[in-house]
């Protein structure tokens, strides 16, 4: 598929675009950046319990791999598409640029609803997917990791499967494995923590007093609820909480361990409306995903999917800021919507990047053989979130731009400083030895 068939994917490049107007790159950065390095198709046959053959289609994109091996996550989802993984390969390459980290922007997914499979059709599924892409990836070439609705367990799996067609250990093809096999103590709370640093680090700056910060998360996975929990913590209000089934809200705030805990027991939001401590604690409504984001709060992280704040509904949105934990989930029309009203974004490719970063952090530990405390892993995390937030921040507000302008505009340097190191269109027609 070209470039230009997908709406996602042009919408992504949207954002390429308007920050190509506040760097000074040579042409050839924005050549290779137009473009994905590498896209692979794949048909996965599955054997059903029953007996029945199916066949699910599957995908590998290599966005950009300038800066290193290509890295990004595997989705299992029914809407997977080409162009839903290759404009999730296309925020990689600019989040792993953005956080400094020597990787380039990878995506996999297979179109399946995930939930309808049993526990050994996953498994099948999921070795099947690496039997069929294995040479398009690799420790130094492509390295997967989790999305939606994939799991540590099944990248332990991805792992074994990619170790058993090389006859040896290769631990550094797959990060967010178990800890027993090779995982990094942290990687399961990285993106939600690292979300939760980069607020902290704006608390200052947005004059932000935790106890009247009220705060709204759409979608309660690995990621919206790590967040959730932690803002509730540091004294945050956290309003209202949602997933797939629907959504929860309290003015008055809601005890968000105690949600997590009966999420987990339930594996569904719906389960905790009425049931168990939840509902004994604290008066609640009930609210669809609609109304969870137009509710009047000061945080609004939506942390499910992408295109979830569109133009249909940007007009609606009463939060004074928007962190996306979620890849995608504002679009370029709401964008600039939000921006007239004076809502501030705070862009996936930073504030989602804590789990890329402890990633990174569990690939140099399958390398080195050396494995780090938890205390060393949020230590790390914390100083590359906050590092990266502050220069975010410093460029937006000297160039009077958005904040996912001087994102793209922070990542594109970097990438585009790699590009220039391998020889430029100056450089080959106006320089001698
Ligand atoms: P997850 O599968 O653990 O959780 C997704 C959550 O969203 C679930 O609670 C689900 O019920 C809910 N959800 C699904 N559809 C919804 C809808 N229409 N409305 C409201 N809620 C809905 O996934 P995750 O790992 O937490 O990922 C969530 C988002 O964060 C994705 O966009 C993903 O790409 C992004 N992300 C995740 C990581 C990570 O390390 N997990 C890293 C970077 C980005």
């Amino acid at each position: 598929m070209s470039k230009a068939d997908g709406q996602l994917f042009s919408d992504a490049s949207h954002r390429l675009t308007t920050a190509l107007e506040h760097v000074d790159l040579p042409d050839d950065v924005l050549e290779t950046l137009k473009y994905p390095k590498a896209q692979l198709g794949v048909s996965i046959p599955v054997r059903m319990d029953n007996g029945e053959l199916k066949i699910f289609p599957g995908y590998r994109v290599r966005y950009d791999d300038t800066r290193g091996p290509a890295k990004g996550g595997v989705r299992y989802h029914p809407g997977v598409s080409f162009d839903e993984v290759q404009s999730l390969a296309f925020w990689m390459t600019f989040k792993c640029a953005a956080l400094n980290l020597p990787f380039g922007g990878g995506k996999g997914g297979i179109t399946v609803d995930p939930k309808a499979l049993s526990r050994m059709e996953l498994e099948r599924l999921s070795r099947g997917y690496v039997d069929a892409i294995a040479d398009f990836i690799g420790p130094d070439v492509d390295i997967l990791a989790p999305d939606v609705y994939t799991n540590p367990m099944i990248m332990g799996w991805m792992m074994d499967q990619y170790s058993i067609i090389k006859r040896q250990i290769c631990r550094g093809v797959v990060t967010g494995k178990p800890l027993a096999i090779g995982g990094s103590v942290g990687r399961d709370t990285a993106t939600g923590m690292g979300a939760f640093f980069v607020i902290e680090a704006m608390k200052p700056k947005l004059n932000l007093n935790p106890a009247q910060t009220t705060v709204a998360v759409q979608g309660f996975g690995n990621a919206g609820a790590v967040v959730a929990e932690l803002l509730d913590q540091a004294g945050y209000k956290v309003v209202a909480v949602s997933d797939s089934q629907g959504g929860i809200y309290a003015p008055q705030g809601l005890d968000i361990t105690s949600i997590r805990k009966q999420k987990e027991a339930s594996r569904a939001m719906k389960a905790v409306y009425c049931e168990g401590s939840v509902c004994s604690l604290i008066e609640h409504e009930t609210i669809t995903n609609d109304q969870l984001l137009t509710l009047d709060v000061d945080l609004l992280i939506p942390a499910a999917l992408e295109n979830q704040i569109t133009a249909d509904n940007a007009t609606q949105i009463q939060a004074n800021y928007i962190f996306e934990v979620a890849n995608g989930p504002v679009t370029s029309a709401a964008d600039a919507i939000l921006e007239q009203k004076g809502v501030t974004v705070f862009p996936d490719i930073l504030v989602n990047a804590g789990g890329v970063t402890v990633s990174y952090f569990e690939w140099v530990q399958n390398r080195s053989g050396l494995y780090w405390t938890e205390a060393e892993v949020h230590r790390q995390l914390r100083q590359k979130m906050v590092e990266e937030t502050e220069t975010i921040w410093l460029i937006a507000q000297t160039k009077q731009v958005s904040v996912r302008t001087a994102a793209y505009a922070h990542a594109l340097n970097r990438i585009g400083e790699a590009v220039t190191a391998q020889g430029t269109r100056d450089y080959y027609v106006n320089h001698r030895i």
